[in-house]
């Protein structure tokens, strides 16, 4: 091998190095009291490229000035040393000033001596960290290359491992301080922190993308999650969305293969934890080192657990903010929006609550499927009339929550929204809302107490029969107020027995006879009745109470009814008032059931009265709970009629026996002047073959009247008031005496 032969081949051409550092050259510095070391160091190195670089020489020709020239500039891969020079040992004591004084580790040191036989010490070579040791005349030009490229070798890789170890650190920094991260967007801006930093390249053209974003509808879809320099200004969008489409390519290979991708230009960092996937793109304009490699590997390795870990907070916290079916904020997310719409002080704003109508109905008629499908329209019909101007968002099974400034959150706008019938799958359904608003600067702006007071709009809006919305004003919240204290003593006093069940007679107009009597309830107090029962059965069915008092109501009456059946001149059934939220119960029907067995009573003896409006708002619900009745025996009648707004055509569905016909018509027929009303409804009951009870009959008037229409039952204050049991069995003694008496 020849000489040259010799240095080409320790020329790496494959040292990764050499792409990074390319332009780079090594600095030497030679060191040396002999001009003539310096001419034949310089000849000897003239032209050459060690590991694929360069050498820039520099000479100091005394100890003192290379101590200047080391302390100006500490890139010196190599000194080759003298060692005698201005004292015998210069050489040796400049030894000690590179590593002791000018902390300077990784520098390679060949000391050279002009005679041989002088060797220093041993010591000197482990204390100082000497590479060799060689006189003058033994560096022959290759025996020096030879010499420097081992030197260079062993001061890259001594760097490397020093680089190494500032990465670790890094790392082992970065997954402390991103353990604590709990947003992903802050998460992708400290991971590409970290990369660039770790790559020592600028923060710039590194987008960093997530899969199954909480957000996102289609879980494969990449997000930009974080993004600096270049794409900064991408951030939120789906990845595809990127016009630079060799940055989407790289990102999806790396995805889609799950592993890191290294290019020519570009590094894709592949994180994992679980089903989370992210990827980390730089532009990394060279190919990146086989240690960068490396580090990056144990980067990802360490940070995808922190990634698992803020995508499961993440994904949390997201969950308890929104809606899962519409993906619309929740009602805390509305209630924290709220809070922040009132803190503005803008005196436009108004908060809206949209009901929709009949929801239930539907869900039970056309399944759950539809139900769902049609919420998610009504969200959209909503999001597209608000149109970003404020928020949408869902925060009950069929309530939505909107705030907005007045031109858009008002009763005319929103119920023009919904003109047009929204899609529900295969349908397309008529949507009908009820509405309560509040403005916002109104009384004490909490978010929950506009929550608070809009929902009292709503829920005054939905009671009222006329209107379909209602402003709040603060007078309703006094009321609410108040209705809260009566449910409270209602509930006590139900729950310590204090109610009372009273019972009213049902007499043919054709013989004076008791046909049947109704079980009305009563709440006694020390003056009197607390409150009346159209007072407080409303509230009773507002809270959910009614339930339990309806059973108790039923049971009551049952037993009355035993008491009484066998009684001369005994009514033949018993009428018991049934409220929606009893009918709504699974168990209903089964309860009714079970009281009659109880009481060994004939499904025949028991009469159910629903009022009409209840029977035609929820029509679905009311039908097949009617229908399970029926089958048991029941009568069924219809109460307060002509008061709804009752279709024909459900009116003929429903398995009716009787209709009781509101007092309000009976009280027209006075003074000569007929019942139009009550001569229709007769007739019409006539027509669907079921039996009539005129109700709040007061005058002997109104009983002729009716008794001419051929209207077959009568009840009223004219025969009897509602009475305890006790006194209803003493009446109905009385009263047919009386008839017998005639
Ligand atoms: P309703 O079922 O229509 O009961 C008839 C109401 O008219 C009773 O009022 C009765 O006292 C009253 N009334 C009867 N005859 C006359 C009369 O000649 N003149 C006048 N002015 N009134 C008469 P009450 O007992 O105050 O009950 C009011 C409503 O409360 C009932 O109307 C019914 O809808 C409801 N209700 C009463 N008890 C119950 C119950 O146990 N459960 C349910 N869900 N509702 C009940
Ligand atoms: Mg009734
Ligand atoms: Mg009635």
């Amino acid at each position: 091998m020849t000489g040259s032969d010799e240095i080409d081949s320790l020329i790496d051409d494959d040292d990764p190095a050499k792409g990074r550092h390319g332009s780079d050259m090594w600095q030497i510095l030679v060191v040396d009291d002999d001009h003539e070391v310096h001419a034949a160091t310089d000849f000897a190195l003239h032209a050459v490229r060690i590991l694929g670089r360069p050498l820039a020489i520099s000479h100091a020709h005394s100890a003192m000035e290379a101590r200047e020239m080391l302390a100006a500039n500490r890139d010196f891969s190599v000194v080759l040393l003298d060692v005698v020079m201005e004292t015998e040992d210069a050489g040796l004591a400049m030894v000690g000033y590179i590593r002791d004084t000018l902390h300077m580790p990784e520098c390679r040191i060949i000391l050279r001596t002009g005679q041989p036989g002088y060797a220093p010490e041993l010591s000197v070579f482990n204390d100082y960290d000497i590479n060799d040791y060689r006189t003058k005349a033994e560096l022959t030009r290759t025996r020096l290359i030879t010499a420097i490229t081992s030197a260079l070798r062993s001061y890259e890789q001594i760097r490397t491992i020093a680089e190494n170890r500032r990465g670790l650190e890094m790392i082992v920094h970065a997954a402390a301080d991103l353990m604590e991260v709990r947003a992903i967007n802050t998460f992708a801006e400290g991971v590409l922190t970290q990369v660039a930093a770790l790559l020592k390249l600028p923060l710039d053209g590194i987008v960093c993308a997530q899969r199954g974003s909480p957000c996102a509808t289609d879980p494969d879809r990449l997000y930009i999650v974080g993004a600096a320099g270049r794409l900064a200004s991408h951030i939120a969008e789906p990845l595809e969305q990127l016009d630079d489409k060799s940055v989407v390519a790289a990102i999806e290979g790396c995805v889609t293969s799950g592993e890191h991708r290294f290019g020519d230009d570009h590094t894709v960092v592949y994180l994992k934890s679980g089903d989370q996937e992210a990827a980390v793109y730089l532009n990394t304009t060279n190919p990146v080192t086989n240690s960068d490699r490396q580090l990056i590997e144990v980067f990802a390795a360490s940070i995808s657990a922190c990634f698992g870990n803020v995508k499961l907070v993440e994904r949390l916290h997201y969950t308890a903010y929104h809606d899962g079916l519409t993906q619309l904020p929740n009602r805390t997310r509305f209630i924290l929006d709220l809070d922040e719409a009132a803190g503005k002080d803008n005196a436009d704003d108004v908060v809206a609550l949209l009901d929709l109508q009949h929801f239930a109905d539907l869900n039970d008629g056309l399944g759950h499927e539809a139900g769902n499908a049609l919420l998610i329209s009504v969200a959209a019909r909503l999001q597209q009339h608000m149109n970003g101007t404020g928020v949408v968002a869902r925060i009950g099974a069929d309530v939505f929550g909107l705030i907005g400034p007045e031109s858009r959150v008002n009763p005319e706008v929103l119920f023009d929204c919904f003109v047009s019938p929204c899609r529900a799958g295969d349908h397309l359904l008529p949507v009908a809302i009820t509405a309560g608003f509040c403005r916002l600067l109104e009384g004490d702006r909490t978010g929950i107490s506009l929550l608070k007071r809009a929902n009292i709009a709503l829920n005054r809006a939905k009671r009222s029969l006329h209107n379909s919305y209602e402003y709040f004003i603060p007078e309703m919240e006094d009321n609410t107020r108040w209705r809260l204290e009566i449910i409270r003593r209602l509930r006590d006093d139900f729950n310590h027995g204090n109610l009372a069940v009273w019972y009213q007679p049902q007499i043919s107009l054709a013989t004076g006879r008791v046909t049947g009597i109704e079980a009305l309830i009563r709440w006694p107090g020390d003056e009197g009745f607390v409150q009346p029962p159209s007072v407080f059965i409303p509230l009773a069915e507002y809270s959910g109470l009614i339930v339990e008092i309806g059973d108790w109501v039923l049971d009551a009456a049952c037993a009355a009814f035993r008491e009484i059946r066998h009684l001369p001149g005994a009514p033949a059934y018993v009428a018991v008032n049934v409220s929606m939220p009893q009918f709504r119960s699974k168990r209903f029907a089964h309860h009714v059931e079970a009281v009659l067995a109880r009481n060994e009573l004939p499904a025949s003896t028991l009469e159910l009265e629903i009022t009409e409006s209840l029977a035609m708002d929820e029509p679905k619900v009311v039908l097949s709970s009617l229908q399970n009745l029926k089958k048991i025996g029941l009568r069924i009648a219809i109460d307060d009629f002509g008061t709804g707004y009752s279709s024909l055509a459900h009116l003929r569905e429903l398995p009716l026996d009787c209709l009781k016909i509101d007092r309000s018509f009976i009280s027209e027929i006075s003074g000569g002047q007929g019942g139009m009303f009550a001569e229709t409804i007769i007739s019409l009951g006539q027509k669907l073959g079921v039996g009539i009870v005129a109700e709040g009959v007061e005058t002997p008037e109104q009983a002729g009247f009716l008794r001419g229409l051929g209207c077959p039952t009568a009840q009223g204050f004219l025969y009897a008031r509602p009475m305890p049991l006790g006194e209803l069995m003493a009446w109905l003694q009385a009263h047919n005496t009386k008839l017998d008496a005639n």
